[in-house]
């Protein structure tokens, strides 16, 4: 007799499991019941075989299953029945389970990177990318599409457009301005030139250059592309091949039919602060006390905290009170001097104010 190894035989049709002794001999495997009995299994009574990774090996007979934990046992098997490919392991016996979430690894992440990272960098550069007059072309679509929810107030449109344009700010864009009626503190800028100023805002100001400093942060997001960038990244799963192949005609009809939504498109914080920067350097080149800017929030923060608006413009452009701490400590490095606010813009301000 073969020299033998411990094993449990388990009897699905019992349910019983009882411990015997497995000697593998040529072509055959002796298995020594606790009662003396001797089965015999040859190669053709092995249905399946499976080596674990702790070195124990499965045999199944029909509804009958041989444990052998004995980890010299598969060699020994494997010399019973040589040349036999008696453990035919499946795809995933051979990578396991760590080798299954490698490859679900190495599946997912660069679907998950294209969509999060790769998508809005081809959009943002796309979007760096586009003329001028496609900008035009997607604010103005833009722009017909927002004009039918709001209702434009074509005398305070008219007022703060002559006083945006007394502020002779420098720019690439054409500036338009619209005033529009709305309960909510908001303001926003379209590509290619809109901004649109809601009316209420404009109430929560008491100074002038206050309205100067919202005009200089909305122009800015409109001459550094913030918009576009933000629009593009925003569409960048539904618009991919449209903005990488440059057929602009599709961006201007998802913006047509989504201008209300796309009101309130959060520019990130970093935006926010180089709006906030060219802001306040439009500003000083044009000798506005630039203590506008601060002063412009720190209104904003108040409203918010009395509760009687609803301050959109504080969801669409995030921290608030970093930022008026931020223009502030710029404020002071840029030593720009007091700054002044002519009588033509004085003017202006007033008959604004007494709209
Ligand atoms: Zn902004």
């Amino acid at each position: 007799m073969p020299s033998g190894f411990k094993a449990i035989l388990h009897d699905r049709n019992s349910g019983a499991s009882a411990p015997v002794v497995v000697r593998p001999g040529p072509g055959v495997l002796f298995i020594e019941l606790a009662d003396s009995r001797i089965l015999d299994w040859t190669l053709p009574d092995i249905d399946s075989a499976r080596a674990l990774d702790d070195g124990s090996v499965i045999l199944q007979n029909g509804r009958r299953f041989l444990e052998v934990t004995e980890p010299s046992f598969r060699s020994a098997l494997e010399r019973s029945f040589p040349k036999n490919k008696l453990f035919q392991q499946t795809f995933f016996d051979r990578i396991g389970v760590g080798g299954c979430l490698i490859s679900f690894a190495l599946i997912i992440l660069p679907i998950w990177g294209l969509y999060s990272w790769l998508l809005p960098v081809l959009a943002e550069r796309a979007a760096q990318k586009v003329p001028s007059d496609v900008e035009k072309q997607i604010g103005e679509a833009w722009f017909q599409s927002v004009g039918s929810i709001y209702r434009v107030d074509s005398a305070k449109t008219r007022i703060v457009q002559q006083f945006y344009d007394a502020l002779a700010f420098e720019s690439d864009y054409d500036i338009r301005i619209s005033v529009v009626n709305e309960p909510v503190v908001n303001a926003f800028a379209l590509p290619g030139g809109h901004i649109v100023v809601f009316d209420s805002m404009i109430g929560i100001m008491d100074a002038p250059e206050q309205l100067a400093a919202l005009l200089a942060h909305e122009a800015s997001h409109i001459q550094w592309k913030h918009s576009t960038r933000t629009l593009f990244r925003g569409l960048a799963n539904n618009l991919l091949f449209s903005i990488v192949l440059g057929n602009y005609g599709d961006v201007s009809t998802i913006v047509a039919q989504h201008g209300e939504q796309l009101a309130g498109l959060a520019y990130s914080r970093s935006l926010e602060q180089e709006a906030d920067e060219k802001g306040l350097e439009l500003m000083a080149a044009a000798r506005i006390p630039l203590r506008g800017m601060p002063d412009l929030f720190r209104k904003m923060n108040t409203t918010a905290a009395d509760g009687e608006l609803v301050p959109t413009f504080l969801s669409t452009h995030p921290g608030i009170t970093d930022r008026i701490q931020t223009t502030e400590d710029l404020i002071r490095s840029k030593n720009a001097g007091a700054g002044i606010i002519s009588p033509e813009l004085q003017q202006i301000w007033q008959e604004l104010k007494q709209r």
